[in-house]
């Protein structure tokens, strides 16, 4: 696989919350959500610790064990909810959660699991784009999203109803008919999508967290193939440049309501053949 990958924070003064990691043959990204600042964790490490932490210890599952990616993703939840179990209040419905994209070639396959709404693109010879998004963290959020879409990005209301919003959301967090995420439960890794495809089917693969991802899905400033075109020619480091000066040209998000004017934004593009 040949891997290029850029990842940047949303503000270059504050942690970078996403985690990217490769081997010639895995990637692993994780975006790690936030609590506001004047919400409650249960966690002192905060989202950037966990989010690093859990990428790190699946980055070396998928190097260490054949296992199945949800395998590998429950076993990582468990052994990273045991470095701060003791310290933490891990019941806390604010503790650090994540997002995860997992992917693994071997010789005839591609394995890949999806928590959560990071994206994972696959190039497919002779079809459209593959785009795998788990979507229920999206639709549960629907019924939240109104006072935070009619307030003026980053005014102090809006800042308010983003706080309600995501205090609103914790309770649909990892139960049944809400969504699923990485956090402190293993089962949740039964939750991820997951799927295998000849390798010899791909022509590349993308990596985005919907930091970057919003270049298509929510701005709706390029295709899914014209996305992965920019990525094949000009990198990873040009779609989130050209993500960045989309969100400045919007910076009360009138144009395209968001909760997150700037968020942290990550790529990474494989070219498999
Ligand atoms: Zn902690």
């Amino acid at each position: 696989m040949r891997l290029t990958l850029a990842t940047e924070p949303a503000y270059p003064d504050r942690p970078n919350e996403d985690f990217i990691g490769a081997t010639p043959d895995a990637i692993v990204l994780l975006d790690g959500a936030g609590t506001p600042a004047d919400l409650e964790s249960g966690c002192s490490h905060g989202v950037a610790w966990y989010s690093h932490t859990l990428g790190s210890t699946l980055l070396a599952g998928v190097t260490q064990s054949a296992d199945s990616l949800t395998t590998i993703l429950a076993a990582g939840i468990k052994a990273t909810a045991s470095i701060h179990d003791f310290c933490c209040d891990l019941s806390h419905p604010g503790s650090p959660s994540a997002t995860v994209v997992m992917l693994r070639r071997s010789t005839d396959t591609l394995d890949w699991l999806v928590l959560a709404d990071s994206v994972l693109v696959l190039d497919v010879l002779d079809a459209n784009p593959m785009v795998i998004c788990d979507e229920r963290e999206a639709l549960t959020g629907n019924r939240y999203r109104g006072p935070m879409n009619a307030a003026t990005g980053g005014s102090p209301e809006h800042l308010l109803a983003l706080s309600h919003y995501m205090e609103a959301m914790r309770a649909h967090r990892n139960v049944d008919g809400g969504f699923w995420v990485a956090a402190v439960d293993p089962l949740a890794a039964e939750q991820a999508l997951t799927g295998t495809v000849p390798v010899d089917r791909v022509r590349a693969v993308a990596v985005l967290s919907d930091g970057a991802s919003r270049l298509v899905d929510r701005f709706g400033l390029a295709t899914w193939r014209q996305l992965l075109d920019l990525l094949d020619h000009d990198g990873p480091a040009e779609l989130i440049r050209q993500v960045r000066e989309a969100e400045r040209s919007d910076l009360n998000g009138s144009r395209w309501t968001r909760g997150k004017i700037f968020d942290d934004a990550t790529a990474a593009y494989g070219r498999i053949t």
